[in-house]
């Protein structure tokens, strides 16, 4: 009988994840792109936040340091797109990682008939065409490069129903259908392409006072699937680490739920089947 030796592989995880990698952070000035700014930054990469919050991004750029720089971008305009991808170029001398994490909702209550044409709008003029353009100028870079991951924040909302409004809703389900059509677009030239969809975060995003926020995150959490634990932006941070790294090399295609399980339970049910 023979025994396998490992060999050294040339993806062998390190300490230093993402060392000399080159990522773009939109929506990096707060919440879970915030988060994953550090934890890129702290993981060796060279990182270019964007984003509209411009003092916000500023301010992080400043704290971190070399190799974090910020950019003003609204994602939903073209040209700021094209100049993002094109500076972040010019100074670090390409791009491994675009990851379109930018995103609004909306607060509409009510059902389809209250919905607003406007809202819809609104939000897939900033979610949908914002991952959009970001991975049509990522790609212009990352295809002669032979090489990249882009990635989406999506949302749970992509896996179970009833969580969000038609529009937001709708807007994360029309980033999953982009990034699973650029898998095969983007396979050939070795650019992996992946969503990451949470489960509720408190961030700025759901405008949450800063006295409720530890409340609103007891409760997410009681009603999640998973006990003991609290979903935090670093939590989906984590993830981003991973799929951006080398230990993510073969992973494409992928819609990561980080969601403690929620999706994939009907509590409902769960009583009935004599489970809790
Ligand atoms: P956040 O508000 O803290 O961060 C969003 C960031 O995007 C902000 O810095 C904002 O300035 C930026 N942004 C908004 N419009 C922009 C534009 N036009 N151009 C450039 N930047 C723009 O919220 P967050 O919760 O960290 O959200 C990050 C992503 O995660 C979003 O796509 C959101 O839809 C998604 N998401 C959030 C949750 C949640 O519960 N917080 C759950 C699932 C998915």
């Amino acid at each position: 009988m023979s025994i396998a030796i490992p060999q050294k592989s040339k993806h062998q995880p390190s300490n230093i994840r993402l060392e000399d990698k080159v990522a773009i952070i939109t929506g990096g000035a707060s919440g879970i792109g915030a988060s994953t700014v550090h934890i890129f930054h702290e993981n060796g990469a060279k990182v270019v936040i964007a984003d509209i919050k411009d003092s916000l991004g500023q301010a992080i750029a400043d704290k971190l340091g070399e190799n974090v720089y910020y950019i003003h971008c609204d994602v939903s305009n073209e040209d700021d797109i094209c100049n993002l991808i094109d500076t972040t170029v010019s100074k670090y001398g390409r791009l491994d990682i675009m990851y379109n994490n930018a995103g609004i909702m909306d607060h509409a209550v009510g059902g389809i008939v209250d919905a607003k044409k406007s809202d819809l709008e609104r939000l897939f003029g900033v979610n949908l065409v914002g991952a959009f353009l970001g991975a049509k100028h990522a790609a212009r870079v990352m295809i002669p490069q032979r090489r990249g991951c882009i990635l989406f924040t999506t949302s749970v909302c992509t896996a179970i129903a009833g969580l969000s409004t038609h529009s937001y809703a709708a807007s994360k389900y029309a980033i999953l259908g982009l990034a699973k059509n650029l898998t095969p677009d983007l396979g050939q030239y070795g650019v992996r392409v992946n969503c990451i969809s949470p489960y509720g975060v408190v961030t700025s995003v759901p405008g949450i006072a800063e006295d409720q926020r530890s409340k609103v995150e007891q409760r997410l959490s009681d009603v999640g699937n998973l006990k003991g634990e609290i979903l935090k932006p670093e939590c989906v941070a984590r993830a981003a680490l991973y799929l951006g790294s080398d230990e993510a090399n073969y992973v494409s295609g992928l819609n990561l739920l980080v969601d403690g399980g929620f999706s994939v339970v009907n509590p409902t049910m769960l009583k009935f089947a004599n489970l809790v």
